[in-house]
């Protein structure tokens, strides 16, 4: 049993522009709908171009009035969203666990991680740092200041409702930069209340707007072309990440791109198994494995494969799926059919190709889009799987012999997100780190995320880092001033 009844009752469903619930242009709405059974849970406003030009009016109107508010104030107000979000840690996560899946203990999770931002951020604002120095000639002095941006686009995913909103929204209004933010399709409810937080909170009316829309291409396109904006941050596929990317080059927009990753997580001869399978749990079953950070593959030294396989196939068979709104359960539904089908698609051309299901393995039938907890041993290099973003509960394993080997087989991949490293020597552990190609390295642990941590990839993974004390340098530009 959950209370989704009475909470649906109060969230706001239109689009959030100039500070309140508007309908769209043309009164359209869209269907959300909860993965668990498939049922339909609301109807959302469905943005058009003429509401992405409001919401970017509204924005570019209160641009410079944002820009010029105290740090202090801005600051204040992100405590107070952070404060509030947390007040209301139960909503957020039931909504979350309704329109993406994710087992409530993971949605409370993510509240929690989320709403961090805000407070992290709300405590960057007022560090903001310039420069002044001499000129090494001595004719003149140098005076380095950092100013928002100015008004930017966020296009987030739905494997984190809450939190790939937040890790923008708060360095950019800590900044000082107005922000439109079009959530994902699957996943509108919860930025929406988010808004509703923010004006509770005391943001003023322009300065964070969110369109939901079930064509995202009509609504950031204009965007996108339009001179006012200066911004654009995105997280999702490398695929739409290079869109995006091709269409800020027109007006020489700012870019942040958070994309793919196919992060390897290799256990060494020497490394703690117990540990790693530890880790490995955190690593691939977290989110339900729907995180670009989650373990694709599973490199494993072949002195310890069997053992590590063995006792991971047991902790990865007792886990329970079911809807995320049950107490009991451990792995939710994935997001939604075209996600089970790719997860599908993926295991059975891994096992046609040579490896070997030790659980798991199928979609489960009736409603829902629920895929069995899966464990695969012996899973050939070439195969699809170890090439393309898994997104589900599926610990894909293969083994290396040499540390050369275990490097290079963590390496082959155009991702460069996260990686994971098990062993317990420390010489290994920075000798290996440094040899890994990718912008955040998990050493004897499966769980990475932090919020003051540069959160960020390599190669195709994308550009620029969140959180950290970098997070809010993606929002500043540098800007010098000469004196004589
Ligand atoms: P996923 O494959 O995880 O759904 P996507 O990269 O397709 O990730 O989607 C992430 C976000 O990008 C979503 O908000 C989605 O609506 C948006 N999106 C998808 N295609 C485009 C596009 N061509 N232009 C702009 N945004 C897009």
């Amino acid at each position: 049993m959950n209370n989704f009844d009475d909470l649906r009752r109060t969230l706001p469903t239109g689009l959030w522009i100039d500070g309140e619930q508007t309908a769209a242009v043309d009164g359209g709405v869209f269907a959300v709908q909860d993965p668990a059974t498939g049922a339909h849970i609301a109807d959302v406003a469905d943005a058009r171009v003429k509401d992405a030009v409001r919401a970017l009016d509204s924005a570019e109107r209160v641009q410079e009035e944002w820009a010029a508010t105290a740090p202090r104030q801005r600051s204040t107000i992100l405590r107070a969203a952070w404060e509030r979000v947390i007040d209301r840690t139960e909503d957020f996560a039931l909504l979350m666990t309704m329109e993406m899946g994710k087992a409530l203990a993971e949605s409370r999770g993510e509240v929690a991680y989320g709403a961090e931002f805000l407070r992290w951020f709300s405590e960057e604002a007022v560090r903001i740092q310039g420069r002044y120095t001499t000129s090494p000639s001595g004719n003149g002095r140098i005076l380095v200041t950092k100013v928002p941006v100015g008004p930017t686009l966020a296009v987030t995913p739905w494997n984190f409702p809450l939190a790939m909103g937040t890790r923008k929204i708060g360095p950019a209004l800590a900044a000082g930069c107005t922000i439109i933010v079009k959530p994902a399709e699957d996943t509108p409810l919860t930025m929406l209340l988010l808004a509703e937080v923010f004006a509770e909170a005391g943001l003023p009316p322009g300065v964070l707007s969110v369109l939901p829309a079930s064509d995202a291409v009509a609504v950031t396109e204009p965007l996108l072309a339009d001179p006012r904006l200066r911004k654009v941050t995105f997280t999702g596929s490398t695929r739409v990440g290079k869109i995006l990317i091709g269409a800020s080059a027109e007006n020489v927009l700012r870019t942040s791109m958070e994309l793919g990753g196919n992060a390897p997580f290799v256990v060494f001869d020497d490394a703690d198994v117990d540990a790693a399978v530890d880790g490995a749990m955190a690593a691939k079953m977290r989110n339900g494995g729907e995180a670009c950070t989650a373990a694709n593959r599973l490199i494993v030294a072949n002195s310890v494969r069997e053992e590590f396989t063995s006792k991971l196939t047991a902790r990865i068979s007792a886990l329970t799926l079911g809807p995320g709104t049950d107490a009991e359960t451990d792995i939710g539904p994935l997001v939604n059919e075209k996600q089970r089908r790719n997860v599908a698609t993926l295991v059975d051309d891994a096992v046609a190709a040579g490896a070997r299901v030790r659980t798991g393995g199928h979609s489960v039938d009736g409603p829902g889009y629920f895929f069995e907890p899966t464990v695969l041993d012996n899973v050939p290099a070439n195969s699809l799987i170890t090439t393309q973003e898994i997104f589900g509960p599926v610990a894909a394993i293969t083994g290396f012999d040499t540390e050369a080997e275990g490097i290079a087989a963590a390496n082959a991949t155009e991702y460069g997100l996260a990686a994971y490293i098990y062993t317990q020597s420390v010489d290994r552990a920075f000798r290996v780190a440094d040899k890994i190609d990718s912008g955040m390295v998990g050493v004897n642990r499966g769980v990475i995320s932090d919020v003051a941590a540069p959160f960020g990839g390599m190669k195709q993974s994308g550009l620029g880092s969140e959180g950290g004390t970098e997070g809010i340098e993606e929002y500043l530009e540098t800007k010098y001033i000469g004196f004589a």
